[in-house]
């Protein structure tokens, strides 16, 4: 078992660092917000009063944070948590979901000290951080992987190794944007039924048997009174909020420009859900787009 620092203990990091403690790992962790140290503590970690002193004598080390910004401030800056960790030689993760060029940044200067570092973003939202059902998507080399998976494994179901630094950031992205489009695709779908006179659960049964079949269709329809588990079936309550899958469809989106890939949906997909969110609803499950775009003339 192992001694880990745990940074970044929001809705994700903290059922994840609870569930490193039902393995039966060490834990200390540190996050800007008293509660959720508090909330660590009730489920029988430690807490430190900064990030280098959780990250202090720690053989892993795992970031969750909100974005590249973050994980970069963490990591690199003066009296970053890399030179803090140096000499004792941890691996070290990070789980948040980030650019892909900062996962790539953070990995060097890694490497450069003489470190293992593996970029090692989440599927499966806060009830798979719950749950300890993650996907987890890693990047990072051989070695590194093989020495994080048992860790891993404490948090997540399924562990895949991508490839090298930034390949879990870059399948992370790639995934999500797929998501983004294919939720606008069955909320079309679904809203043109209407006007037809179509009745949703009849769609739903057939359509998830046919070949527009997908996942937003089947388990996580958008139209409601089709899947009762679906947020659609609790006023788009999260599941994944639309702020967070608008964040993601820009990190595509710039991923797309900086590699003059042709993302023209995703382009399209983003305007929709950046209304989504300018029109308060960020905070709702993204599937939101679909009572959003009910809204819109045709035009
Ligand atoms: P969150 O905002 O709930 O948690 C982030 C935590 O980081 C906060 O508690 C914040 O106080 C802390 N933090 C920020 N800066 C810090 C610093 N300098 N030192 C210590 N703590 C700091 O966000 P979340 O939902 O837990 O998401 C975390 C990451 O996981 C994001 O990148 C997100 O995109 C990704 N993700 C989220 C979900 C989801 O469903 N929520 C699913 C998959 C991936």
């Amino acid at each position: 078992m192992a001694k880990i620092g745990f940074i970044g203990l929001g809705n994700m990091g903290g059922p994840m660092a609870a569930n490193l403690v039902k393995a039966g790992h060490t834990v200390t962790g540190f996050d800007l917000v008293p509660a959720s140290l508090q909330a660590l503590q009730a489920a029988g970690g430690a807490v430190a009063g900064s990030a280098a002193e959780a990250a202090k004598d720690a053989e892993v080390v795992i970031t969750m944070l909100p974005a590249g910004e973050h994980v970069r401030q963490v990591w690199l800056h003066q009296g970053g948590l890399i030179d803090v960790v140096k000499q004792a030689g941890p691996l070290l993760i990070d789980c948040s979901t980030i650019d892909v060029a900062s996962a790539r940044e953070v990995a060097s200067a890694a490497e450069a000290a003489g470190l293992s570092m593996l970029d090692a973003p989440v599927s499966g939202g806060t009830t798979g951080a719950q749950a300890g059902t993650l996907t987890f998507m890693v990047g990072g080399s051989e070695d590194a992987f093989a020495r994080g998976q048992a860790i891993l494994q404490g948090m997540g179901k399924n562990i895949f190794h991508a490839g090298g630094p930034g390949a879990g950031q870059a399948v992370k992205i790639c995934n999500n944007m797929m998501l983004a489009i294919n939720m606008v695709g069955v909320a079309e779908g679904f809203l043109l039924a209407q006007k037809l006179g179509l009745d949703w659960q009849k769609l739903h049964a057939i359509c998830s048997t046919a070949t527009a079949n997908s996942w937003a269709l089947s388990n996580y329809c958008p139209a409601p009174g089709t899947v009762p588990t679906a947020p659609s079936a609790r006023d788009y309550a999260p599941g994944f909020m639309a702020a967070l899958m608008l964040k993601d469809v820009k990190l595509s989106q710039a991923a797309a420009d900086q590699t003059g890939s042709p993302t023209p949906l995703a382009a399209q997909a983003l305007s929709f859900y950046q209304a989504v969110v300018d029109a308060g609803d960020g905070a709702k499950d993204f599937s939101v787009v679909f009572r959003w775009l009910a809204e819109q003339p045709r035009g």
